[in-house]
């Protein structure tokens, strides 16, 4: 999952890529991490995010839509105002993990460091990816509320107990054009 830089601009329909796969189990993801369910019942698809700070896996999770849809509605209406100004400014036509979706950062500019990395989609194929920095990450951990911030906290409690709770949310709709 370490080795090369996963590639950029998936044509339409793509297998997932391994670098998506969950790397704890050493296979593609096959149930969603909240409830459970697995994934390719799902008719609307499931988003995958995995975090890395260089090539480690910091954090990784899939997530079916309702249950993404369900903890996005859980933010705080001023949070989610506030994301989606921020993502209205900031959002770029890119695609695939070459490209900050959020800013002109590109992969070998952040892959020393953290960054995330996300794929819609749907059974064996991923529809949508997206790559967001550090910085833009941060940027958007920072205009959330505090009550918006326990939700993800809990999740991260809930699923992950062993991670460190100053990790970084992920993004709420890095692919608003699938979500
Ligand atoms: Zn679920
Ligand atoms: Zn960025």
């Amino acid at each position: 999952m370490s080795e090369s830089p996963p590639d950029s601009e998936p044509p339409e329909k793509e297998p997932i890529p391994s670098v998506l796969h969950s790397f704890y189990e050493d296979r593609p993801f096959v149930s969603c991490t909240r409830c459970g369910e697995s994934l390719k019942d799902f008719e609307d698809g499931f988003r995958i995010s995995k975090n890395f700070k260089k090539d480690e896996v910091i954090i990784e999770y899939a997530l079916c839509m309702p249950c993404l849809n369900s903890m996005l509605d859980e933010a705080s209406e001023e949070s989610k105002q506030r994301l989606a100004e921020f993502q209205a400014e900031h959002y770029r036509e890119v695609s695939g993990f070459n490209d900050c979706a959020l800013c002109p950062k590109e992969f070998d500019q952040v892959k020393d460091a953290e960054y995330g990395l996300v794929g819609v989609c749907h059974g064996d194929f991923m529809v949508d990816s997206a790559m967001i920095c550090h910085g833009c990450m941060e940027a958007m951990s920072e205009i959330m509320s505090e009550e918006t911030r326990r939700t993800w906290d809990r999740f991260r409690e809930e699923n992950f107990p062993g991670v460190p709770s100053d990790f970084e949310p992920f993004p709420a709709r890095p692919a608003p054009s699938v979500i």
